[in-house]
Parts: structure tokens; C-alpha cells; sequence
């Protein structure tokens, strides 16, 4: 008997309606109350995404203001990474006190984007970037370095392999 009154009276079926329709009128009340236009949806790619502050990208080498590398080849990065994707050559250049790195190779494809490497980084040489659209048909393209010839480590795009050879190019 109960069966069939709940096939005849649908009571599960109008909860999840009542549910949906105030959530939605929610929703209006909400960006009306507020006084902002209502954006449910991205319009990405037309227009750019707001990223999370936190949010995790590639892998970028920092400048201080001198224009230094801040890196000075720890390798504490290395070392914590589980995906073993750094690898660093660490060397001296004539005029700094500090060790740096005379290479520094990063195989993003293998990259997990966990952020250990920036957590150990002592002297905070490197983030994870807002850089996310990383996607290449081309397999080299993740072999990054992060300063290829002529190439400026501020600018966010991929790179080739780092070197102080190409640096000074
Ligand atoms: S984000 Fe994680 S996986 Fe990627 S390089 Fe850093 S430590 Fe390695
Ligand atoms: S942990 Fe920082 S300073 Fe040390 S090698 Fe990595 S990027 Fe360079």
C-alpha cells in the first residue's frame, strides 16, 4: 500500500524539485542583493580565467631586484621532488659569492604540480606559476629549462633548457 501511494504521490520527486528551484531563486536574490551582474559560467577562452592565488602552474626561476638568479643550487628542490624532474648542475660565476645553477632542467610531463620543490626552496628562487595552458604536441616541449637563449625568465612561456651559456647569449 505504501508502494503504491509513494508511485501515486512522487514525494522524493518534488523535495528534489522544491530543492532545485529554491537554490536557483537563491542564486538571483543573492547577485541581486549584492548589487553584482550574475556569472554562473567561465567565458574562457574569450576572456581570461581568475585563478586562484594558490593556484599551482609551471614551474618559473626568480630574479631578485639586482637581477640576480636567486637560485644558489641547494638542491633541496631535487631532492624532495617525488617525481625526480629537477635536475641541476650547480657551479660559480665570476663575481657572485653564492653558488648557481649552471643548468637547470625541469621534465614538466612528469611534473604532479605538488609544490614540494617551492615549499624546501629556501631562498624562495622558484613558484608554481599561473601559467596553465601547457598543453604541446610536441613531447620536447616539456623538457623545460627555466632560461633558454635570449629568452626572459620573467616571461611565462616555456622555455628551453637553462644553461648560463644561453643566459649571457
Ligand atoms: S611541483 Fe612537485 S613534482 Fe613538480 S617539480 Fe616541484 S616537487 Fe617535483
Ligand atoms: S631549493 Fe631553491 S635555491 Fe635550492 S636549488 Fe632549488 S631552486 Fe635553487
Amino acid at each position: 500500500m505504501n508502494r503504491l501511494l509513494r508511485i501515486l504521490i512522487p514525494t522524493d520527486l518534488a523535495k528534489g524539485l522544491w530543492l532545485t528551484g529554491r537554490r536557483f531563486t537563491q542564486v538571483f536574490r543573492t547577485a541581486n542583493r549584492r548589487k553584482v551582474p550574475l556569472h554562473v559560467v567561465e567565458e574562457y577562452p574569450e576572456v581570461p580565467v581568475k585563478l586562484p592565488p594558490r593556484f599551482r602552474g609551471r614551474l618559473q626561476l626568480l630574479r631578485d631586484e639586482q637581477g640576480e638568479i636567486k637560485c644558489v643550487a641547494c638542491m633541496a628542490c631535487v631532492k624532495i621532488c617525488p617525481t625526480q624532474v629537477i635536475t641541476i648542475e650547480g657551479g660559480k660565476q665570476e663575481g657572485r659569492k653564492t653558488r648557481i645553477p649552471l643548468r637547470y632542467d625541469f621534465e614538466m610531463e612528469r611534473c604532479v604540480f605538488c609544490g614540494f620543490c617551492v615549499e624546501s626552496c629556501p631562498f624562495d628562487a622558484i613558484i608554481l606559476n599561473d601559467q596553465f595552458e601547457l598543453a604541446s604536441y610536441e613531447r620536447e616541449d616539456f623538457s623545460l629549462g627555466m632560461l633558454g637563449a635570449r629568452q626572459n625568465m620573467f616571461e611565462k612561456t616555456p622555455v628551453a633548457k637553462y644553461s648560463v651559456a644561453d643566459d649571457e647569449v
